[in-house]
Order: structure tokens, then sequence, then C-alpha cells
């Protein structure tokens, strides 16, 4: 195995590189490189790639994490929507590399045909363009491709929403999607010195690990996920306004508000994930 021996923290390396190339960074493919090498080395370490792990990562761009899970020894599989980061992964940094497959093309239409082939990998570990961050993680938890383990570097107000706990002011529907499977924590922060160009806003870290067991059975959670989109589809509406979206008779609302202890007033981002699954059994009992 022969990886590329390019200074990743280097930003004149990667400026010549892309001129060499003929590229420019694009704002619209939220491409921010991570030239930290300790921010780099503390996300592979969390994402535990390892000989015999199978990594998917979102967004290689030219390499500078992609480097570190494929020393890892882990098998690594790589989305990357822009076709010139695409030439210099296959072209300089990867070429020969046994343990490295390159998806190449939008990442939030091509996962799920390499799901299919593939499986659940163990470990998703991305720096995610901003933009297709929230989409992906959430259209990867509603489709049920739940890996052991993901760490994603976000925007810290996605990561605060990940993170965020019933009655909290960032608690939404997002919120509970991604609390269902997983346990998640805010890893660390990380400055914008850390990347380039620096980002104009905030980023963190965020680790998520699958629960042993998921906080709602497996047999209620699509009717439940059908529900958390509901019940938060209009924040300042009460639950029960909500709710109308179902086309039942108000009877039969009320009544399954009363049978899950909920107030009539009450508003979505009080509720915890046990009452809305109680609301879920009493509305499709
Ligand atoms: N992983 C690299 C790093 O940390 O230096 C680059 C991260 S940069 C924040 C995001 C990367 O995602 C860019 O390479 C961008 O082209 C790619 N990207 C953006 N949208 C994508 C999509 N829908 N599917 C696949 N890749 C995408």
């Amino acid at each position: 195995m022969a990886v590329w021996d390019f200074d990743y923290s280097s930003v004149s390396s990667i400026a010549r590189l892309l001129q060499e190339n003929g590229l420019v960074m694009t704002k619209k493919f939220g491409q921010n490189f991570l030239i930290s090498q300790s921010a780099l080395e503390r996300i592979t370490a969390l994402s535990t790639a390892a000989p015999g792990k199978r990594v998917w990562e979102v967004g290689p761009g030219i390499g500078a994490l992609t480097t570190k899970l494929v020393r890892s020894g882990a098998e690594v599989t790589a989305f990357e929507i822009d076709h010139g980061f695409c030439r210099i992964l296959r072209e300089q940094a990867f070429t020969d590399v046994d343990n490295f497959t390159l998806v190449e093309g939008d990442a939030l239409k091509t996962w799920k045909e390499v799901w299919q082939k593939q499986g659940t990998p163990d470990i998703i570990c991305a720096n995610l363009p901003y933009n297709v961050g929230s989409i992906f993680i959430a259209s990867l938890i509603e489709n049920r491709c739940l890996p052991p383990v993901m760490v994603y570097t976000l925007q810290s107000e996605v990561v605060d929403r990940i993170c965020a706990k019933q009655g909290s002011e960032d608690f939404s529907g997002f919120s509970i999607l991604c609390s269902i499977d997983y346990e998640n924590t805010c890893a660390f922060k990380l400055s914008s010195g850390c990347f380039f160009p620096p980002p104009n806003v905030d980023s963190s870290v965020v680790s998520m690990k699958k629960r042993n067991n998921p906080l709602v059975p497996t047999e209620d959670a699509v009717k439940f996920l059908e529900l958390v989109r509901i019940l938060f589809a209009q924040r300042r509406k009460t639950v029960k306004n909500n709710l109308k979206a179902l086309g039942k008779p108000a009877s039969d609302i009320d009544k399954a508000l009363e049978e899950a202890s909920i107030p009539q007033t009450e508003r979505a981002e009080k509720l915890d994930i046990a009452q809305i699954l109680s609301l879920k059994r009493s509305l499709w009992s």
C-alpha cells in the first residue's frame, strides 16, 4: 500500500495542487478542508477505524481525513461529488491502494446502492459539507442504515440539535430521530483555523454510538417517525393542532392525547420519546 505523502497541513501545498489541476474550491459544496493534523488524528481515533472494519467517508475532498482512515488499515469507501477532487483521489492520492474505494457523485443519491451491495458499514466518519450533513444523517436513520459508530464534523448548531435534550431550545424532530438509536455527544469543538478556507460558522465533532436497545422498538419505528414529523411540522403550534394533519376525527385525537397523558395545549418540544411512543400507540392501536 502506497498512500500519498502530501502535506495536508500546508495551505500553500493545497493551493498549488488545486492550481496544477485547474481546480477552485466552491462554497456550493461546502468545501472547507481540515488542515489541523491534531484535529484529524483525534477524529480518526474517535472513529475506532482499524483493520477489519468497513468505513464510509462522505466528502473526502483531496483526502486529508481519508489518508488517516486508510492508514488505520480499515476498508474505506469514500463518496465525493466534485469530479476534480475525484481525479486527484484516483490518480494521485490513492492509486493502487487496496483498501480504498471511491464512489463518484452525490452521496445523497449514491449511498443506498452501495448499502445494498456492501451492507451497513461499521463506521461512518466524515467532515460533512454543512449543507448536506443533517439531510444525510436523517436519510440513513429513516432508512434504518444504522452503523455502530458515526463521527461527524458539522456546524456546531447542527451538533447542538443532534445532542439536544427534551425541553431545550435546540430540541427538534431531528434530535429525536438521532437519539432513538444513538447516544450522542459533542466530542470537541474546532476553531475556524483548523480549516482551509476558514468557515464563517462554528464547527464541532459529534460522536454517535449505537444503543444496544433502541428507545423505540423496531415494530413501532415507522409510525413513530411519521408522528414525529407531524408533531414538529409547525413548532409554534400545539401538539393537538399539528395532529390535525393526520386527518383523524377530533374525538380520536383528544382520546389519544388523554390516554398518553399529554395536555391538549402542549407543544412538541416538551414531549419526551416515551410520551410520543405512548401517543403513537394510542393513535394506531
Ligand atoms: N474531508 C475533507 C477534509 O476534511 O479536508 C473535505 C471536507 S469538505 C467540508 C466537504 C467535502 O464534501 C468536499 O470535498 C465536497 O466536494 C464534498 N461534498 C459536498 N456535497 C457532497 C455530496 N452531496 N456528496 C458527496 N460529496 C459531497
